[in-house]
C-alpha cells in the first residue's frame, strides 16, 4: 500500500557535536511555571503543574548563529515572546519517579512559546481551549539540542529574551515552580512519555508584544541562543 499523497516529514532538530537530528515527536508545554510570571498573569504562585500541546509542526529549527525570518501570524494584534528552557526526552516511560525522572532526558534546548495572548486570554475566559493562543503553525521555534553529556542538568542558567536589544525577559532556571524531574514525573502520570517529546517547561515574568520586523534574540547560557525576526 501506498500513502494517498506524501505524509508530513519528521521534524528534525540538531544536536550540538553531531550530525543526527532528534526527530520531534510530540510539544508538551508546562503553563505558568516561573511565581513571578504566574502572578503577573494574575494566579497565585504555587498550583499544581498543568499542560498543553503544541503540534510538532508548530516547531522551527533556528540554527546557530542565525536570524530566521517567521511570518507573523494571522488573527492576533497582541502576539507574545515566552523564552523558555525545553527538555527533550531520550527514553520512554510512565508515572516516572522524580528521582529518576533525569535518566529520561537526552538534552535540553532554548524556546520560545509564541502565544497569540488575545486569543489565549478569550479562551482561557470562557473556559474554552488554547489551541488557537498557542498551537498556531511555527509557534514553537526552537535552538539547537545540547546532550546532557555537554550541558548537565539546569542549575540556575540565567534564561533571557531580547527584543532589538532591549531587555525583556530575564531570569534564571533555578525559579522554575515545578523542576524538570518533577515536571517530567507529573507529565507522565497523564501520558506515556517516549523519545522525540519535547517539553517547554514555563517562562519567567516579562511576557509581552512582539510586532511585525522586531528581532528576539534569547538564550540560557552555556545552552545557546536563538535569533527570530518577526516578518
Ligand atoms: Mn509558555
Amino acid at each position: 500500500m501506498t500513502f494517498l499523497f506524501e505524509p508530513e516529514a519528521t521534524v528534525g532538530i540538531p544536536i550540538v557535536g553531531s550530525d543526527a537530528l532528534f526527530p520531534v515527536r510530540r510539544v508538551y508545554c508546562v503553563g505558568r511555571n516561573y511565581a513571578a510570571h504566574a502572578r503577573e498573569m494574575g494566579f497565585s504562585d504555587r498550583e499544581p503543574p498543568f499542560f498543553f500541546c503544541k503540534p510538532a509542526g508548530a516547531i522551527v529549527v533556528v540554527p546557530t548563529d542565525t536570524t530566521v525570518d517567521v511570518p507573523f501570524p494571522s488573527r492576533t494584534d497582541n502576539l507574545q515572546h515566552e523564552i523558555e528552557l525545553v527538555v527533550a526526552i531520550g527514553s520512554a516511560g510512565r508515572d516516572i519517579a522524580t528521582e529518576s525522572a533525569a535518566d529520561h532526558v537526552f538534552g535540553y534546548g532554548v524556546g520560545l512559546d509564541m502565544t497569540r495572548r488575545d486569543l489565549q486570554f478569550a479562551m482561557r475566559d470562557k473556559g474554552r481551549p488554547w489551541e488557537i493562543g498557542k498551537a498556531f503553525d511555527r509557534s514553537a521555534p526552537i535552538a539547537p539540542l545540547c546532550p546532557v553529556a555537554a550541558f548537565g542538568h539546569p542549575a540556575g542558567q540565567a534564561i533571557w529574551v531580547q527584543v532589538d536589544g532591549v531587555d525583556r525577559q530575564r531570569s534564571d532556571v533555578s525559579q522554575l515552580i515545578w523542576s524538570v524531574p518533577e515536571v517530567i514525573a507529573n507529565l507522565s502520570t497523564y501520558f506515556a512519555l517516549e523519545p522525540g517529546d519535547l517539553i517547554y517547561t514555563g517562562t519567567p515574568e516579562g511576557v509581552g508584544k512582539v510586532e511585525r520586523g522586531q528581532t528576539m534574540r534569547g538564550g540560557i547560557d552555556g545552552l545557546g541562543t536563538l535569533s527570530v525576526r518577526m516578518v
